[in-house]
């Protein structure tokens, strides 16, 4: 072990980050399971998990010693050789995703990089010599070039343009929308989008998941891919392995991130039928795309998933957690949605200081989304009393707001 300790930051030290982030003035040295700890032992009941990534919870043991005896024997080799953990990883995710090939990346945003070149070249390889991907308003799917311009967030593209060409935008949900597009633009191959869109809001189609069923068919249709961003839906988190599992349809394309590596980068892009095949050796890489340790942690973070029975557990008692929500919020003018461990409260006003109300009077770690929706993103994993300790303080802080 070193021996280095850090100061504490001072609010008035000069940083050398690039301000791409509004840092709340809080730090955490230590976690285990639901909970966090600041320096002087006070405990915080985190219902964030580092944005939909801690799925297991923090310092899960078995990944903790996964992560320590790999990193003690070989971290790195390169793609240039065989990698058996690779291997692993990608039979195990395959069992769980539906898939039948993976390319692992080391970020949400990579893997959606990925989708958008597999459509691509799906439409190149049938003449399309500008190929067109649908995507929905309100989405999110990274902050690279291609993945900030498929998103439907002005923000996010402010000041970057010239934006990556050829995204055509639909109303999430709106399948009349999707009809249209195929009217006006014959060089479509794919359509992009969220199960339930999460920087947008946890937002669900207004008919339900029957929206990706009806996906489904528009793309048999025209013949394009059906590409799933699931980098925040998957992994557990909506109380199905993936959320496109509520449904009785696969996606051609499906993309993960996130709770995938419980706090280590890793992504995933999928394919299965017509999308098998397209990217092949010069067409795609990544240096730090799986690993031997970024692969040992994958493999033992869907093990351990299975192991705990954590997709049910999100299912169950996530339904709980909405039930009572529902339940005591009834007199409140409060929409509660989502699936397994992925909650929004929107509320009827905006409510970002809800975040500093929280953490400072409840100790309790949440996010505000879309102005006005408390995002829950706890561990997929949460026993039935940490969600009691949960609802009692969500629902104090929201009795004291409205
Ligand atoms: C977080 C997220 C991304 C981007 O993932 P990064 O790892 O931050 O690049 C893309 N799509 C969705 C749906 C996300 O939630």
């Amino acid at each position: 072990m070193t021996d280095i300790t850090l100061a504490p930051i001072q609010p008035d030290q000069p940083s050398h980050l690039m301000a791409t982030y509004g840092r709340q003035a809080i730090s955490f040295v230590r976690g285990r399971g639901a909970y966090l700890y600041t320096e002087d032992g006070t405990e915080y009941l985190d219902a964030l998990t580092g944005i939909a990534v801690c799925g297991l919870g923090h310092a899960h043991p078995v990944i903790a010693e996964a992560i320590a005896e790999q990193a003690a024997t070989l971290v790195h080799t390169s793609n240039l050789f065989e990698i058996p953990w690779q291997t692993a990883a990608a039979q195990k995710l395959a069992e769980v995703s539906g898939m039948e090939e993976i390319f692992f990346s080391n970020s949400g945003a990579e893997s959606n990089e990925g989708a958008i070149k597999i459509a691509r070249k799906f439409g190149t390889q049938q003449g399309v010599r500008l190929p067109k991907i649908i995507v929905a308003e309100q989405s999110f799917h990274g902050r690279t070039l291609a993945t900030l311009s498929a998103t439907g967030n002005k923000k996010v593209q402010d000041g970057f343009a010239p934006l990556v060409n050829d995204f055509i935008r639909v109303p999430f949900g709106d399948v009349e929308a999707i009809q249209e597009a195929a009217l006006q633009h014959p060089d479509i191959v794919a359509i992009l989008i969220e199960p339930i869109q999460g920087e947008g809001g946890i937002n669900t189609a207004p008919q339900g998941f029957s929206y990706l069923e009806e996906v489904r068919n528009i793309c048999n249709q025209h013949n394009w891919l059906m590409m799933l961003d699931e980098i925040q839906t998957g992994n557990g988190r909506t109380g199905k392995y993936f959320a496109y599992q509520h449904t009785n349809i696969v996606p051609d394309v499906l993309t993960t991130a996130k709770g995938l590596g419980n706090g280590f980068p890793v992504g995933a892009v999928m394919t299965q039928g017509k999308a098998v095949g397209l990217l092949g050796p010069g067409s795609h890489g990544s240096t730090y795309g799986g690993t031997v340790l970024g692969s040992r942690v994958v493999y033992t973070v869907i093990d351990t998933i299975q192991k705990e029975n954590a997709v049910e557990n999100a299912a169950v008692v996530g339904r709980y957690i909405v039930d009572q929500l529902r339940a005591k919020l009834a007199d409140k003018n409060v929409q509660v949605r989502g699936f397994g461990m992925m909650i929004g409260i929107q509320l009827p006003k905006d409510c970002a200081e809800l975040v500093a109300i929280a953490r400072d009077q409840h100790k309790f770690i949440i996010n505000v989304t879309a102005g006005s929706v408390v995002r829950l993103l706890p561990p997929i994993n949460m026993t039935q009393a940490q969600a009691d300790d949960l609802l009692e303080r969500l629902v104090t802080l929201i009795n004291n707001y409205l």
